[in-house]
């Protein structure tokens, strides 16, 4: 059995854990990563839309708005400086009635309140101006949103982890955490179960959807403050052909998700998704093929010309929620002490979207607070 002691562990090395662990290494820390897998971001973090959000949706006294709208900006000026490929697409929301128009002046107010500038409310005519494809109503042109390459943003905040002297453990499950004299002592094991204990003086549990598992694996640490991790599925397909759309087009949102949505990939590539679909089995990636026509039904709304034949299954991801309610209730949770009543430990859960987003703000928040 090896031993090994740090100032500070952060489990997972999603966008997430690497975020706060870079934050916390360039302070002059000892900090180690331990994760399951044997690369970074294999779990959500490489299943999304990778989608810079604005910070529209969310109420103004939210976490997401709080870390979203800060976390814009911060990755815009971070991928600037380190060369991670993006693209400021722009958004546009999309109306397909009055009704709906009414709902994305809605989003504009709250959106406003929560920070986001520059907002245009666009007619029909100017939506068509933008995109000559898409049917629409109206809509709402939002600036602030883009893609990121999402592999090498990690890549990026990995390569100056590391670079502070940060180390990371692959292949390293942890299984259960005690604390003793006011440290936490982990248990970790390999694919053989092979036990290696690493202790530290603060812990970050970044486990993404499984951080509700690593909380109730700690002892001493209430299960009534854990909450529970439900999940929602979101299945993309692809389209297999080349049509000249330059923005990313979202309808109106609906009650658990943002709707089927158009992004663009890095490569200026187009998929659709994702959808919302409650799932218990944390492995289920599978996207299935017969999902194309609810697809298309969604699609054609806003872009009628494209048929099942265009669409091809490409990948799918969980997201963590901690509350069944509607999408606007549900908020990032980032448990401390006040929380919790244990000293030095943070717990990260239901680091849906837009988490991504918000890593770099998600990390300073945390980094605030140990
Ligand atoms: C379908 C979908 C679309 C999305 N689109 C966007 C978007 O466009 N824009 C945006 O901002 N956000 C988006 N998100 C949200 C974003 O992807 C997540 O918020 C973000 O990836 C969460 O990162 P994380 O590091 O918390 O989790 P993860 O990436 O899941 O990382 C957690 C890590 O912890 C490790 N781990 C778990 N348990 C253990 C253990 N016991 N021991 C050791 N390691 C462990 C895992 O292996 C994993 O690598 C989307 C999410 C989904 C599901």
């Amino acid at each position: 059995m090896e031993e090994f002691q740090a100032n500070t562990v952060v489990i997972g090395a999603g966008v997430v854990g690497l975020a706060i662990g870079k934050e916390i290494a360039a302070k002059n820390n000892e900090v180690i990563i331990i994760e399951k897998e044997r690369k970074i971001g294999q779990i959500t973090s490489s299943r999304n839309s990778g989608v810079i959000h604005a910070g529209m949706y969310y109420k103004s006294d939210t976490l997401k708005a709080k870390l979203c709208v800060e976390g814009n900006q911060l990755l815009y000026s971070y991928a600037k400086k380190f060369n991670v490929p993006f693209i400021n697409t722009k958004k546009i929301i999309v109306a397909n009635n009055e009704t709906q128009m009414d709902q994305v002046l809605e989003i504009k107010n709250q959106a406003e309140l929560n920070g986001v500038e520059n907002l245009e409310i666009l007619d029909e005519k100017q939506v068509n101006q933008l995109e000559p494809l898409i049917k629409s109503f109206g809509g709402l042109l939002v600036p602030s949103t883009g893609v990121v390459d999402q592999h090498s943003l990690m890549q990026s905040y990995l390569g100056e982890f590391e670079n502070n002297a940060g180390m990371i453990s692959y292949n390293s499950k942890v299984k259960k955490i005690s604390i003793v004299d006011n440290r936490f002592v982990i248990d970790v094991r390999d694919n053989k179960n092979n036990q290696t204990i690493i202790s530290c003086d603060y812990l970050i549990n970044a486990a993404g959807i499984f951080a509700s598992d690593v909380a109730n694996a700690i002892e001493g640490l209430e299960k009534k403050y854990v909450p529970n991790t439900y999940l929602v599925k979101g299945n993309y397909f692809s389209l297999n052909k080349k049509i000249p759309i330059s923005h990313l087009i979202y309808p109106v949102p609906e009650k658990i998700s943002l709707g089927i949505h158009l992004t663009l990939e890095i490569d200026h590539s187009i998929k659709f998704g994702p959808d919302a679909e409650w799932v218990d089995d944390p492995y289920d990636y599978l996207v299935n093929e017969n999902l194309k026509s609810k697809f298309i039904q969604s699609i054609n709304k806003y872009l009628p010309d494209i048929n099942e034949n265009m669409l091809s299954p490409a990948y799918a991801g969980l997201r963590p929620i901690t509350s069944k309610e509607d999408r606007v209730k549900r908020d990032f949770i980032i448990s401390t002490v006040e929380n919790h009543q244990i000293q030095n430990l943070i717990n990260l859960y239901g680091i849906e979207s837009p988490g991504l987003t918000s890593s770099l703000a998600i990390a300073k928040y945390v980094t605030e607070r140990i």
